[in-house]
């Protein structure tokens, strides 16, 4: 029996029932497989109905505030990812609110690439592309015995090359979701079911015992530490100052509190010192000294973040600040996102 039909058998006895399954619409198809880049499908399904319940059609999204779709997006992370919904979506409402309805001109929106591309047009218009995932990569690499770094210009081609030779021409939409639900659920990363599995008369990894060795990655660049120490004004009236990211780099666009960039965590003597070039404080009277209220630690791809939270209790107010409640209402970053969360519950 060739690939794709034991690897379809698979499917339409395994696979789970998801919104986005039996609908052919690209739009509500591309809200899905952008969220599902960002996190797996039980965490990613609520993004999915708020995103398409808020915007029913594309050009309700384009026309949409870009702080109502960063705040949407808020805990899924990577808000490039957000911002380039967004502005795909207007270049669709562009186009009339017609989405292009070819792999190349997929790629034509921003932030679509291959794998977008060929899932919306595989899964929405049965174009024979196939997509290759972290899950493909994991699967045929299994299969096949393939070591070539999946990360790799070779391991990329390698694998796009095999992948386009496996796909069911007649059926390339079912194909692709199948090879995606087949490493979802059952060739995973740790303890594959090879027991049980379709292919594990013909599998190079489980016969040569090599499941936990495939695929193979090029490591990536090594971690840059930041010491980010937040200052959290609270003033007389319970309101505290945001401030806004610039539009380009980590976090783009998100609010946060100031905060002041060190080469290590610093002691409550030493933030007290850097507080006195910290020129919007100037002439503001504090009540105590500040408190460390939380720390946290988060690891983006090649930087992480220590982060502290100091609060200053003033005794004035402090320019330009909002109350704590309306702070609630503007997209944050996920450090922002928990502190909030953990010390303000009260106001929620
Ligand atoms: S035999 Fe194991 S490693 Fe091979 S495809 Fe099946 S589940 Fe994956």
């Amino acid at each position: 029996m060739n690939f794709s039909k034991r690897l379809q058998e698979w499917y339409f006895v395994n696979k789970r029932d998801l919104p986005w399954r039996s609908i052919q619409d690209p739009y509500f198809i591309w809200l899905s497989e952008v969220i599902l880049q960002q996190t797996r499908v039980e965490q990613g399904m609520p993004y999915y109905y708020a995103f398409t319940k808020a915007f029913p059609t594309v050009q309700e999204l384009a026309a949409a505030p870009q702080e109502q779709v960063l705040k949407l997006w808020q805990g899924l992370g990577y808000y490039s990812r957000a911002r380039n919904l967004h502005t795909a979506a207007q270049q669709v409402g562009a186009m009339g609110g017609n989405f292009p309805k070819t792999y190349k001109e997929l790629l034509s929106l921003k932030g679509v690439g291959d794998y977008t591309a060929a899932a919306i047009a595989s899964f929405s218009y049965n174009e024979a592309v196939p997509v290759v995932d972290g899950n493909v990569y994991r699967v045929l690499s299994r299969i096949y015995g393939i070591a070539t770094p999946i990360n790799s210009t070779a391991g990329i081609k390698e694998f796009k090359a095999l992948a386009v030779q496996l796909l069911d021409i007649s059926n390339p939409g079912t194909h692709n979701q199948a090879i995606m639900e087949f490493g979802a659920l059952h060739c995973k990363p740790a303890n594959p079911f090879c027991e049980t599995c379709p292919f594990n008369d013909q599998c190079v990894a489980h016969a040569q015992n090599r499941t936990t060795e495939l695929p193979v990655k090029l490591k990536s660049k090594p971690v840059t530490h930041l010491y980010h120490h937040y200052l959290v004004v609270r003033t007389p009236l319970d309101n505290t100052l945001l401030v806004k990211r610039p539009q380009q780099g980590i976090w783009a666009g998100l609010y946060e509190f100031p905060y002041i960039e060190a080469s290590k965590t610093l002691e409550c003597q030493e933030l007290q010192e850097q507080l006195k070039s910290q020129e919007w404080l100037s002439g503001v009277r504090f009540r105590e000294s500040v408190t460390l209220q939380h720390t946290a630690v988060h690891k983006l791809s090649h930087r992480t973040i220590h982060a502290t939270f100091w609060e200053i209790n003033t005794l004035d107010e402090v320019n330009d600040s909002v109350h704590i409640k309306d702070a609630f209402e503007k997209p944050v970053h996920v450090l922002m996102d928990r502190y909030m969360k953990s010390q303000w519950n009260a106001y929620l």
